[in-house]
């Protein structure tokens, strides 16, 4: 956290990697700071972006570009 930005509700583009596997989850919900772009997940958003990524892993993907189902 900077500490010279605010905070405000936004989507962003969650990236995860790990090996050969690369996830982008886009149009997450989340609070964005406008200074320097850092964002902050609420827990059921993290949930949710975490079941996705191991759901791709399990599929066997290699990179997927997903955006996040409503709940
Ligand atoms: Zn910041």
């Amino acid at each position: 956290m900077c500490n010279k930005g605010t905070l405000s509700p936004g989507k962003v583009t969650v990236t995860h990697e790990k090996g050969t596997f690369f996830i982008a989850i886009r149009d997450v919900p989340a609070r964005v700071c406008d200074h320097c772009g850092h964002y902050f997940l609420a827990a059921p958003i993290a949930l949710r972006v975490e079941s996705a990524v191991k759901q791709a892993m399990t599929n066997g993907v290699d990179v997927e570009v997903m955006r996040l189902q409503a709940a």
